[in-house]
């Protein structure tokens, strides 16, 4: 993926003293000492602006809806909070991060497992097109987070293998990824394809659990999901 580039000046009401980065520093979030050393390994210096705006809303447990571009770090946006709330001593899944394909699911895994490299967290991917039976073999271990696709993941739960009822944080990410989702609809989270899943997903998780959405453009669709899955979300935009 290309290197991280920051999104054009930020134009939202804006004052003289304010600047696209608040000049957060990754200490500045009280993280756990391990995912700081991730985070620092993986050669970040300083939060980009979505994740300035979003990793301390995570951490309070607000839901979040947020929209910024591709390349801007939206994927640590949303899997620092992940490995920080993850308890490595409950062997139980409590994150799930939904996309749309297998490709970008092993992506995700992969900075998963890099910003978690000092933890001793589980990640598990899972998505259709692969044997059904491996996935069940591999939840008998230990699993804290899943990342996949959401029929399959909606398989196994169903099945009663993958277990939901502790899994506090549901993750979205490109829910819809461009503005010709309306043509490519079958890429995208809240698709005819998905979202039907996606919403009998949501029934397996505790009434409690947060939902954050990512993704760099906002469907018609989205406004109807939103009213009805999230709570109070917290709106993020760094594109108008
Ligand atoms: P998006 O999910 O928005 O497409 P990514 O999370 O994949 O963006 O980030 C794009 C690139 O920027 C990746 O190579 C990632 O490692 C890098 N990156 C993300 N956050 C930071 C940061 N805070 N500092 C430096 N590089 C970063």
């Amino acid at each position: 993926k290309a290197r991280l580039k920051l999104p054009p000046a930020d134009t939202r009401y804006r004052t003289e003293d304010v600047t696209a980065t608040k000049g957060n520093e990754f200490e500045d979030y009280f993280l756990k000492r391990e995912l700081l050393m991730g985070i620092y390994e993986k050669g970040f210096e300083k939060p980009s602006p979505i994740q300035e705006e979003s990793i301390p809303i995570a951490l309070t447990g607000s839901d979040i809806l947020a929209r910024a571009k591709n390349g801007t770090g939206k994927t640590a946006a949303f899997c620092i909070p992940a490995l920080e709330k993850i308890d490595q001593n409950n062997n139980i899944i409590q994150v799930v991060i939904l996309v749309p394909t297998r490709e970008l699911a092993l992506q995700t895994s992969q900075v998963c497992k890099e910003l978690g490299k000092h933890l001793k967290i589980q990640v598990m991917v899972t998505t259709g097109g692969t044997s059904l039976k491996d996935d069940i073999m591999r939840l008998y271990q230990p699993v804290h987070l899943l990342v996949g696709t959401p029929g399959r993941i909606l398989d196994l739960a169903k099945k009663g293998v993958c277990v939901l009822k502790d899994c506090s944080m549901l993750i979205m990410d490109e829910f819809c990824n461009d503005s010709f989702a309306f043509i490519l609809q079958a890429d995208k989270l809240l698709s005819p394809e998905f979202q039907p899943s996606i919403e009998q997903l949501i029934r397996f998780m505790p009434t409690t659990r947060q939902i954050l959405m990512f993704s760099a453009t906002f469907p018609v669709t989205v406004k109807d999901f939103k009213d009805r899955y999230l709570r109070k979300p917290y709106v993020i935009n760094l594109m108008d």
